[in-house]
C-alpha cells in the first residue's frame, strides 16, 4: 500500500530553477513512486551565513519505498546534482528533505520525520500547504494550524508555476 510523503526542495547555487526542475524529474522517476503534486516555486531569504536567496518548493509522492530507501534515493538525487556543502547551513546546489512519511514518526540516526524544520520554516509550510492542505502531523497538529502561526516574512511566491518555465 503506497504511503503519501512530502518532500521539501531547496537550492541556492548554480541555476536553482533548473536544479529544482531536474529534481522534480528525479522524484517522478523514483522506483515504486508516483509524483502526485508539485508546488509553485518560492524565493526565500537564506537562514545562516550570508548567501544567495533560496528557491524552494514541495513535492507530494505516493511511494512504496521504505523510509530509509527513500532517503537513499533522495540523497542519490542530491549527489547527481554534484551537491556542494562547504559549511553548515551554507549554500547548496540541491537540498531534498523528507518532511512527512505518512503519519509516521521516525527517529533514527540518519532520519528524523517529521523533519525538524517542518513546524517553523515558512519556506516549507507555505509550499506544502499549497499541495497538501489537509496534512496532519503524527502528533495530531494540522498543517493549517501551523500555518496560522507563520508569516510570509522573507518569502515570496514566484509568478510562474512551472519550475522549468
Ligand atoms: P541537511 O544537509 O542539513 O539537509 O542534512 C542532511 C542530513 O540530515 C543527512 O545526513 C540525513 O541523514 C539527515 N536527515 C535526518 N532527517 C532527515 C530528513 N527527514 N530528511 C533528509 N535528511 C535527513
Amino acid at each position: 500500500m503506497p504511503v503519501t510523503c512530502a518532500i521539501g526542495l531547496g537550492s541556492n547555487l548554480g541555476d536553482p530553477r533548473a536544479q529544482l526542475a531536474r529534481a522534480f524529474e528525479g522524484l517522478s522517476a523514483l522506483p515504486g513512486t508516483r509524483l502526485v503534486a508539485r508546488s509553485s516555486l518560492y524565493q526565500s531569504v537564506a537562514v545562516g551565513p550570508t548567501q544567495p536567496d533560496y528557491l524552494n518548493a514541495c513535492a507530494l509522492l505516493h511511494t512504496s519505498l521504505e523510509p530509509l530507501a527513500l532517503l537513499d534515493q533522495l540523497q542519490a538525487i542530491e549527489q547527481a546534482h554534484k551537491r556542494e556543502r562547504l559549511t553548515h547551513w551554507g549554500p547548496r546546489t540541491l537540498d531534498l528533505d523528507l518532511l512527512l512519511y505518512g503519519n509516521q514518526r521516525i527517529d533514527l540516526p540518519r532520519l528524523t520525520v517529521p523533519h525538524a524544520y517542518l513546524c517553523e520554516r515558512n519556506f516549507v509550510l507555505y509550499p506544502l500547504h499549497e499541495i497538501y492542505p489537509q496534512a496532519c502531523l503524527p502528533d495530531g497538529r494540522t498543517l493549517a494550524s501551523l500555518l496560522e502561526q507563520c508569516t510570509m516574512k522573507g518569502l515570496s511566491r514566484l509568478e510562474t508555476d512551472a519550475p522549468d518555465s
